[in-house]
């Protein structure tokens, strides 16, 4: 095989590493945005939990409070009781005392749900606060996994740099700006090879000058249809000449 052509593929092969190295570069940051997202969000579910169960206690108290509030009217009423001596009077009061213990029994029922809740949203709590701890803490392990990744793909795209002068260097200048051309619009595949008889990129059949121009190796040999650099080799040779 021509030298150019040889030099060329492993040219391709090293820009095609270099371009899943770079798509993989670009994807980090997002990931690494995606991971804060996450640990924020579940920070938030527990402070929302947080602020439900702080609600479910004021109510309690607020109901203890309207509870104690009620214990002192019927004090008052009993004193009142004690101070009257109109009969009627007496028993207006023990009624207005049975109303306010049947009020008050009222509220401590809903005081004992409302236990019965703070009970059942301890689980949900302590869950919350579970999921948020492994957040936090997957997140720094997560980061830092990420920032390493990116290190490690940041120099290796450096070393392939420097690989890639050197293989250019080895080329012939007109061959490397044709396939640098092609290289935008053809996704990677530039330089393909011969496939029996057609070109390895677009599968058009080639003309006959075009694999002669392939097989002697002596010239630049392109696909008159894409515009890709073509080669041939010996196993494609004898691939054609089986069938
Ligand atoms: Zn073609």
């Amino acid at each position: 095989m021509n030298e150019d052509i040889r030099q060329l593929l492993v040219l391709q092969d090293r820009d095609a590493k270099a371009n899943r190295l770079e798509a993989e570069l670009e994807s980090i940051d997002p990931e690494r945005e995606k991971t804060r997202r996450d640990s924020i969000r579940t920070q938030q579910v527990l402070d929302q939990a947080k602020q439900d169960q702080r609600q479910l206690e004021v109510r309690r108290k607020d109901l203890e409070n309207e509870v104690e509030a009620k214990k002192e009217q019927i004090l008052k009423f009993s004193q009142q009781q004690l101070e009257t001596k109109k009969n009627v009077e007496y028993q207006t009061l023990a009624r207005e005392i049975d109303h306010v213990r049947e009020a008050i029994s009222e509220i401590e029922e809903q005081e004992m749900e409302l236990m019965e809740q703070q009970d059942a949203f301890k689980s949900t709590l302590a869950e919350a606060n579970q999921v948020a701890e492994e957040a936090k803490s997957g997140e720094a392990k997560k980061i830092s996994d990420l920032d390493e990744r990116e290190k490690n793909i940041e120099s290796e795209l450096d070393a392939l740099d420097e690989e890639r002068d050197e293989i250019v260097s080895k080329i012939n200048k007109k061959m490397v700006a044709h396939y640098e051309r092609l290289l935008d619009t053809k996704e990677g595949k530039a330089i393909v090879g011969v496939d029996h008889g057609s070109c390895g990129g677009c599968h058009m059949k080639l003309q006959t000058q075009e694999i002669v121009n392939a097989k002697s190796g002596r010239e630049m040999a392109t696909c008159t249809n894409c515009g890709r650099l073509i080669y041939y080799t010996r196993e494609m040779v004898m691939a054609d000449e089986l069938d």
